[in-house]
């Protein structure tokens, strides 16, 4: 159930509001928040910037909670955290954002300068301008709807505007959930709009598991007119991959809610041996990137993974070793009738005209986090995918339709 005549009222206004959505990406484009390991002093200036926003469009409620970081500006990551209250408390609709974007990039493929702002076409062209700044903005601006409006969501509304999400959320998302466990509750909405589609349909749930794995493969050097003198261990990893292919009919479960609805395994990079073609090589070094469907564990994977390379071993005399570059486990996916991917089917076959189904994705979102708190989270956003690409933009409608999305799922009651 919602209010229909709240809504349109809500809608009305953030239509209203398109030409300060856009004033307002202007501005923060302006203040980069670039990461210590990108090269920047982190969030502090721009954080002070959309903290006194925040205030100016009548929020109380607002809070900061900074994570020491000696690298950073004032030595400080800071989080925002901003509550509109609803006409009920005891749950929170949150619309997480995160502040720090990505460095620019070859300044030669942009074809303008990536911190002022040019709007061209319906679209804000600028570094950070779609990741994350049009969910930032639309989540912000869906609050200041509402105050507009003297209109109150059914539930509380809260952003939570975060730091270092692009270089793996410490200072971010996983200290405030470490040390600030109470802040979000297992009943609340959480609504990560930091991914989805042009067409408005993909709500994401799910991840699979990430390993990286670095295999290395040790003979014997010697001259290449001479094998029998030498092991050759590039031959020997050779095989060793082939076999590793093997690995999509032992992993060969499907799951339809994934693209693609298979675990992968793809060999990818590759260290270079010896500098001459008369040698043959005592060592090899390569990567296979694994995508594993929660389906299974990784521990199965290595299992199985390591029988590989025994047989690989006994057959051709080398050694091999292998040992993760990255592993990340699964988190446990969202459930696809959580209350949370519900409230945003309605919103979005309301205001796009959609229906929008629960996927998952090959992994490494921020959401993550989330869910292996055992907080149930959705994400989801309408997006041409340009983050960290040259040339970046956010289309204006999408970044105001959206906002109407979180609108309505903020009016949607009990
Ligand atoms: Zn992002």
């Amino acid at each position: 159930m919602i209010s229909k005549q709240a809504f349109e009222t809500v809608r009305r206004k953030l239509d209203e509001l398109r030409e300060e959505m856009v004033r307002f990406q202007q501005a923060i484009t302006a203040i980069p928040a670039l990461a210590p390991e990108n090269g920047g002093e982190g969030e502090w200036d721009r954080a002070l910037f959309i903290k006194d926003y925040l205030k100016k469009i009548g929020l109380t409620d607002i809070q900061q909670i900074d994570a020491p970081d000696p690298r950073a500006k004032e030595g400080k990551r800071p989080n925002l955290i901003a509550r509109l209250p609803g006409k009920h408390s005891h749950k929170t609709v949150w619309i997480m954002a995160h502040m720090d974007v990505v460095p620019e990039g070859d300044r030669g493929l942009w074809e303008t300068d990536p911190w002022q702002v040019v709007v061209k076409d319906g679209k804000i062209y600028g570094r950070g301008t779609e990741d994350n700044q049009q969910g930032l903005t639309s989540a912000i601006f869906t609050a200041k709807a509402f105050l507009e409006t003297g209109i109150s969501p059914y539930f509380d509304l809260g952003l939570v505007l975060v730091a270092d999400e692009e270089t793996g959320s410490e200072y971010g998302l996983q200290y405030l959930l470490k040390h600030h466990p109470d802040l979000f509750k297992k009943e609340d909405i959480i609504i990560v709009p930091d991914a989805g589609e042009p067409t408005s349909d993909m709500i994401e749930v799910a991840e699979k598991a990430i390993v990286w794995l670095k295999f290395v493969t040790k003979g014997k050097q010697c001259h290449a007119s001479l094998p029998g003198h030498g092991i050759n261990a590039f031959k020997a990893a050779s095989y060793l991959m082939v076999e590793l292919d093997t690995l999509y009919q032992q992993f060969n479960a499907r799951n339809e809610m994934f693209e693609p609805p298979i675990s992968t395994f793809e060999p990818t990079q590759k260290e270079p041996n010896v500098q001459n073609v008369n040698t043959i090589p005592g060592e090899d070094v390569f990567y296979l990137d694994c995508r594993l469907l929660p389906e299974y564990s990784v521990d199965e994977l290595l299992t199985a993974i390591r029988q590989i390379c025994d047989g690989i071993e006994k057959r051709f005399g080398v050694t091999i070793t292998f040992e993760p570059v990255q592993l990340l486990e699964a988190a446990p996916p969202t459930p696809p009738d959580a209350e949370v991917v519900k409230r945003l089917q309605r919103a979005i076959q309301e205001v796009y005209g959609v229906t929008a189904t629960p996927r998952g994705i090959g992994g490494g979102t921020v959401a993550a986090f989330f869910r292996k708190a055992g907080l149930p989270v959705a994400v989801w956003s309408t997006l041409d995918d340009m983050c960290h690409q040259p040339n970046e933009y956010a289309v204006i409608d999408y970044m105001v339709n959206d906002a109407k999305v979180f609108a309505h799922v903020a009016l949607q009651e009990a």
